[in-house]
């Protein structure tokens, strides 16, 4: 086992590389440029540039690559050797200020929403130094930012990025008002992230999985996880080597890899790493998918990140720790003077009006064909934004709320005039396993994101609302001092929490009463990625993405259309591969069962013509009705996926997919489904979710 301390971040040209590296002035420059977001000059980049190519290639480098996050989920990168040929046959190696700040990758492939027509080809990366560049794979990886050459946006980490800019500026404003002035307010995530592991040798064989990253098709196993025996349990042999290469390559990236557990269903693991600020967190869980699939291999094994890969067993999330850390210091603390605790809850009432104003919004940050398979069945929160509080802040919120005081557990009543908070608040560890936006201690969890998703776009959004909700409370507050300011805070935050009270609950949130009370209450409930995306582009949302210099309209545009295509695609796609293997490989399968089975009547008849051959009678009946159920749901699904590709309109075709196509690929696979367990099991096509599941 290596020694953490030796190899943590040893690929990562990080703080510490570069005081190393890099002449103090430099150095100096460099820093400014990081901490206050100051342009950095061409002088300053190109004695960068030289110590950071002298480092990578120490680390083995041969290429650089600008690593980019363009709107479909994955990250981009085009590799550039080190190469500069010196005329006389020979070459060098070189890497200059300008190859370092800006790239020029052909943006005509990469999905832009009609941002840009492919005419107009280019498109730029921009160094991000924000996040650190790392060695991965004999390549120096520079995290860079993707636009168009007028401008807007094509990826993922720039509105990530002026949303972080737009927190920092709004909490800025709050904070003053309580008589602080931080450098700097940074929103803080930390990303738990579930897979699935399963053996390759039977993923090979699964064209559903391999194609489309779930299987469409599978009865449930004789066993799922009702033992309840996985969640923590030891961890097999092969997932452990893999845990450890896994742990160990992300130490050298400097991805704090932390914790490591098996999860609730069979064959499911987490990793969660220690937070950090947002961009970095979503660069390094972006990193960390990558590394857990391609290491899987090593070991025979399938690294699974589709949010539901086998159907009736849990689907996979990302928990999404979010905090706002201002110089360091965690503002979700409720802390100890009554003044931090008045701030803290400013801030608390701030968030809670942003999540209940921003509840489409942020349901539609986490939106996707594999996602909609997991919220709201049972294992994932619903597909229904609330905020859970615990019992503790809970009451203290009703109590804010009805003017009461507040009398706590331990019977000690609170003057909430000063806003006093109890102390024990600061270890409340209550949990609530159902809830999507969960209070936990000193951060909340946001637990909607998929386990496939980028989470830059659930912070970009959750940054966003935020940063309005301190906005809002900004301008109302600004102006007002001493004693007038703590009765005016005081009773802003009443005000507010009673507007928004409706998105407290601190129930379960898989029960069926709370869909009934959600909706009682006036809270969205939007099912499928066809009926979250709208939102994105509602008049209310597009002004809230301009104030805040997040989006500008066409940026939020292009997104809802690059995000409604794509789930289009990714239907279309799995009724395709659903439609061709019930074509070539269950149908012929099963049809060669029952004539073996018919053959086999036969042959039993003619030997003993009194004998009884009622089970292979009734085997025969079942699988030919089998067959015309299948043959019967197969031509309905068809039908829908035709009547899908003649509408036009991108978003009444995901209408479509979303409820007439989808239901229809579900009838289809209960139908195959149904006839698993009755044909001999070296005659399935396939391997079935025991083999899969269940491994050693
Ligand atoms: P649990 O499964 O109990 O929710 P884990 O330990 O698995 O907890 O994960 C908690 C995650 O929350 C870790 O990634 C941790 O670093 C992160 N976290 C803790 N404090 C903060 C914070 N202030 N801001 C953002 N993330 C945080
Ligand atoms: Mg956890």
């Amino acid at each position: 086992m290596a020694d953490i301390s030796e190899i943590y971040g040893s690929m990562v040209f990080d703080e510490r590389t570069m005081q190393e590296r890099l002449p103090k002035a430099t150095y100096k420059s460099l820093i400014k440029t990081i901490e206050e977001g100051q342009p950095l000059d061409l002088d300053v980049a190109n004695v960068v540039a030289h110590a950071m190519k002298e480092w990578a290639i120490e680390r083995g480098a041969t290429h650089f690559a600008h690593w980019f996050q363009p709107l479909s989920c994955v990250t981009s990168e085009k590799h550039d050797a080190f190469l500069e040929p010196t005329g006389d046959g020979r070459a060098i190696m070189s890497f200059s200020g300008k190859e370092l700040i800006q790239g020029e990758p052909d943006a005509s492939s990469f999905p832009n929403g009609g941002l840009r027509s492919t005419f107009e080809a280019r498109g730029y990366t921009a160094w991000d130094p924000t996040s650190y560049a790392f060695v991965k794979d004999e390549v120096l990886c520079i995290p860079t930012a993707f636009c168009s050459y007028t401008g807007e946006a094509l990826d993922k980490k720039t509105p990530l990025l002026r949303s972080m800019h737009a927190i920092d500026e709004q909490a800025k404003r709050v904070l003053s008002l309580f008589g602080e002035t931080p450098q700097r307010v940074m929103t803080t995530v930390g990303n738990e992230q579930e897979f699935f592991l399963i053996p390759e040798k039977d993923y090979a064989h699964r064209e559903d999985l391999v194609l489309t990253g779930r299987t469409l098709f599978g009865a449930p196993p004789c066993k799922g996880q009702e033992l309840e025996e996985h969640y923590f349990g030891a961890i097999r042999p092969t997932v452990n080597e893999f845990m450890k290469e896994l742990d160990e390559e992300l130490w050298k990236l400097g991805v704090s890899a932390k914790t490591k557990h098996n999860e609730v269903a069979p064959a499911q693991h987490e990793l969660a790493p220690i937070f950090t600020n947002a961009n970095r967190a979503v660069d390094e869980n972006l990193l960390t998918m990558e590394k857990m699939r391609l290491l899987a291999s090593h070991y025979g094994l399938v690294c699974l990140l589709h949010e539901k890969p086998f159907e009736g067993i849990n689907g996979s999330g990302k928990h999404n720790n979010w905090s706002l850390s201002a110089d360091g210091k965690n503002l979700l603390d409720p802390g100890e003077s009554p003044m931090e605790n008045l701030r803290f809850l400013v801030i608390l009432a701030c968030i809670i009006a942003a999540v209940d104003d921003c509840q489409e919004l942020l349901r539609m940050s986490v939106a996707s064909a594999g996602n909609d398979h997991r919220l709201g069945a049972n294992e994932a929160p619903p597909a229904i934004v609330s905020v859970f509080l615990g019992d503790e802040l809970g009451a203290i919120v009703d109590a804010l709320i009805a003017g009461d005081e507040y009398t706590s557990a331990e019977k000690v009543s609170m003057d909430l005039g000063v806003a006093e908070l109890p102390s024990f608040l600061v270890d409340n560890t209550d949990r609530n396993r159902t809830s999507p936006f969960a209070f936990t201690g000193n951060k909340f969890e946001f637990r909607m994101p998929g386990s496939h998703v980028n989470p830059a776009d659930c912070n970009m959004v959750l940054n966003t609302a935020v940063a309005k909700g301190f906005k809002d409370f900004a301008d109302a507050l600004e102006g007002a001092t001493g004693e007038g300011f703590e009765a005016a805070a005081l009773s802003y935050i009443k005000q507010s929490l009673k507007a928004h009270q409706r998105i407290i609950f601190n129930g379960n949130g898989y029960s069926e009463e709370w869909e009934a009370e959600a909706a009682c209450r006036g809270l969205a409930n939007n099912r499928t990625t066809a009926d979250a995306l709208p939102c994105y582009v509602a008049s209310e949302s597009i002004a809230l993405f301009e104030t805040m210099g997040v989006m500008s309209e066409p940026e939020v545009r292009s997104r809802y259309e690059v995000k409604l295509e794509k789930y289009n695609k990714l239907v279309n796609i799995e009724a395709r591969v659903m439609q061709r293997m019930a074509h070539r490989t269950y149908l012929p399968a099963i049809n060669a069962f029952a004539r073996e089975t018919a053959e086999g009547l036969q042959v039993f008849k003619a030997a003993s013509p009194s004998g009884k051959v009622r089970q292979q009678q009734s085997l025969l009946d079942a699988l030919l009705e089998g067959i015309d159920r299948i043959d019967l749901a197969l031509s309905a699904m068809e039908a829908r996926m035709d009547e899908a590709c003649a509408i036009e309109d991108q978003q009444e075709r995901a209408n479509h997919n979303a409820h007439v196509l989808l239901p229809a690929m579900e009838r289809l696979r209960a139908e195959v489904d149904a006839v698993e367990g009755i044909v001999g099991r070296d005659r399935w096509p396939v391997p079935s979710y025991n083999n899969m599941l269940f491994y050693v």
